[in-house]
């Protein structure tokens, strides 16, 4: 009764990495409670893909069906609830992307259990399991144990490195689906995706962020991404004044990122926009006021206005290609 399911994520006809992180999570709970872990994945035209997962020893359940095609929670919450029960799990998580964010929570209530969400890391001995979790933007870490006997979670994906493949697969059983779609009261009208050559925000190895100091130009920050091969990432700020799209925004209230370098220019460093970033390797921050906090997690700071700062570095990174 101690197995671990993982809702996996996919889309474009791939899984989506932040599950690979979110299936490291779930061995690490294993390990302590010396369960199984299992995989659910879900969708229309999805099966080609439980090979894919197979690959990290564990087993994978696919549910393949028209109804679910779109990610819409109300569908796919009781296919995941029933099979948590099916496998005996104690356990049932995801990633803390969009997707996880806005299914797990259901997926708990349905299966009458506690949920703690945005999980950094595990604790507790015995088998018995307890969480790490931010609270006040970070500035708290909580341990939470979770009373009821089944426990829902999401983690954030910058916490755990990826799960590594296995050296014997693990096996691929089909799910029965018997959601009737004439009862689903939320209905997809449509998604509009934004292209983009950078990389993911969430998956990308170098971030070039903007903030107010910018004053709505960020030419200067698109140039040096562009230059390193960066996403570019925003201060809420910069995304509230309209300069940038909502999606560039890191922080408590945007994405949550740790890449190996994020350059913060124009960026006060408010405790927000920390909660969003702080964990990423190397910080380099470009800010005209010396005593800006950002500088107090900076591991190189530049006191420079960032227009000129900052093509004088996209074109030194460029000379040195
Ligand atoms: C509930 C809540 C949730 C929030 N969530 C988020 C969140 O998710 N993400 C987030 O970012 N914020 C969030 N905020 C807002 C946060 O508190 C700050 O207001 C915001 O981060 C400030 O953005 P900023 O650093 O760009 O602007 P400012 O604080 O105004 O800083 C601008 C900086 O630019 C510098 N500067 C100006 N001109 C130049 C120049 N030419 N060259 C170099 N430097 C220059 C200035 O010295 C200054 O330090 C949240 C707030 C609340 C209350």
């Amino acid at each position: 009764m101690s197995n671990v399911l993982i809702v996996a994520e996919h889309g474009g006809g791939a899984i989506r990495k932040s599950t690979f992180h979110a299936l490291a999570a779930g061995q690490e709970i294993a390990r302590r409670t010396g369960g199984k872990v299992h995989v659910a994945l879900l969708g229309k035209g999805v099966s080609a893909l439980g090979a894919d997962l197979a690959a990290y020893g564990v087993d994978v359940h696919v549910a393949d069906a028209p109804v679910l095609e779109h990610p819409i929670a109300e569908a796919l919450a009781p296919v995941i609830a029933d099979l948590a029960k099916a496998l005996g799990a104690s356990h049932v998580g995801a990633a803390a992307t969009a997707q996880g964010k806005d299914l797990l929570p259901r997926v708990a209530a349905r299966l009458g259990a506690g949920m703690a969400t945005e999980v950094l890391g595990f604790g507790g001995d015995g088998g018995g399991v307890t969480f790490r979790r931010p609270m006040w933007a970070g500035n708290v870490l909580a341990e939470v144990e979770i009373a009821t006997p089944v426990k829902v979670f999401t983690v954030r994906t910058t916490e755990f490195a990826p799960a590594q493949k296995a050296a014997a697969p693990g096996a691929v059983h089909p799910v029965p689906v018997t959601v009737d779609a004439s009862s689903l009261r939320t209905r997809h009208a449509g998604f509009r995706e934004v292209k983009s050559e950078r990389p993911e925000l969430t998956e990308a190895r170098i971030v070039v962020a903007g903030g107010r100091g910018t004053k709505g130009d960020f030419k200067a920050i698109e140039a040096l991404a562009d230059a390193l091969g960066a996403a570019v990432g925003a201060s809420r700020a910069a995304v509230d004044a309209g300069w940038v799209p909502n999606d560039w925004q890191v922080g408590q209230t945007g994405k949550v990122v740790a890449p190996e370098l994020y350059v913060a220019a124009g960026i006060s460093g408010a405790i927000q926009h920390l909660a969003g970033m702080k964990g990423s390797k190397v910080i380099v921050a470009v800010n005209k006021d010396p005593d800006a906090p950002i500088f107090q997690i900076a591991d190189y700071g530049l006191v420079a206005d960032l227009f000129q700062a900052l093509p004088a570095l996209a074109a030194k990174v460029k000379a040195s290609r």
